[in-house]
């Protein structure tokens, strides 16, 4: 089954919602990626979000990157993410274990830290991307996101992210829901809300009792008038090519080409979002110094 993403409202428009099923392209992360359990789970949190933050965006050629860096052992968390929710990411430590605190509950905070900040950076096409940040709350992303949300954006939230992992390491259901509270509206709409998602519990168990995103979304808002307006079917993927690493290479400086020449005579890049491999052989590489500048060009 594709991974999806479901966008509707509810309280008579008053409410955004946001419910992804990414089980499907967060089994290929961790396959790309060869993540341990709780990176599977970290990632696969961070990916879905940006996934949903993706469909969000209004423009067509839009794009938005989230990066997560808590100072724990997993390092940094990227992920981006089109206008379509083609989303695409890696972590610096993808065999990081950490210890549970709870046996069964994969401790994502203790890999990722909270000593750190959540960025988000929009590409809408303008010269300069917007770049928000916030400061951690406890590095299990969902929490981290509704407070950078609240306070970087002066938007309310309810964030709930989950991947639950089977024993034989594959994915038995990942993704999350992102609720948001439209300017104007009532104060007890704020406060229902948040009564109905600490009763809904997780959203692992949500997905696995349901049979579609849309019974998601009634389960969560049940009586709460909630109405479905249009579904995405997303994915992970990478849009690297040769001319990307190509540009990558002539930024380096002619100095910086004419060592990868004079040492390696070629270079080999990786992308590090699905790990292909880039070769470049040292006639390429002499092609390539042609048109970059020397430092000196620079100043
Ligand atoms: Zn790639």
């Amino acid at each position: 089954m594709k991974s999806k993403i479901l966008r509707g409202t509810a309280f008579d428009g008053q409410v955004r919602i946001f419910i992804a099923n990414t089980t499907n392209f967060v089994e290929k992360a961790k396959e790309i990626h060869q993540t341990s359990p709780v990176a599977t789970a970290a990632l696969g949190r961070v990916l879905t979000a940006t996934s949903i933050l993706g469909v969000m965006l209004k423009g067509e050629r839009d794009k938005i990157t989230t990066r997560i860096n808590g100072q724990g052992p997993i390092g940094t968390i990227i992920a981006t993410s089109d206008a379509s929710g083609n989303v695409k990411g890696y972590v610096t430590n993808p065999q990081v274990m950490v210890e549970s605190k709870t046996p069964g509950k994969l401790n994502v905070g203790a890999a990722v830290g909270k000593d750190g900040e959540i960025t988000v950076i929009k590409d809408l096409g303008l010269k300069n991307p917007y770049i928000g940040n916030y400061p951690l709350v406890n590095g299990e992303i969902g929490e981290d996101l509704a407070a950078y949300f609240m306070y970087s954006e002066q938007q309310p939230s309810a964030v709930g992210l989950g991947v639950t992992i089977e024993k034989d390491y594959t994915i038995k259901s990942a993704g999350g829901f992102i609720l948001q509270i439209l300017p104007d509206t009532d104060e007890n709409v704020a406060y229902i809300l948040e009564e109905r998602v600490k009763e809904a519990g997780s959203i692992s168990k949500l997905i696995e009792n349901s049979r579609d995103e849309k019974e998601i979304m009634n389960q969560l808002l049940e009586g709460l008038n909630p109405k479905v307006l249009e579904e995405y079917e997303v994915d992970y993927f990478c849009d690297c090519n040769r001319g990307r690493f190509e540009k990558a290479l002539i930024s380096l400086g002619k100095e910086e080409i004419m060592t990868l020449i004079e040492e390696d005579h070629g270079a080999e890049l990786q992308c590090h979002f699905c790990n292909e491999k880039y070769q470049f052989s040292q006639k390429e590489l002499e092609s390539l110094m042609k048109e970059a500048t020397s430092t000196d060009e620079k100043l």
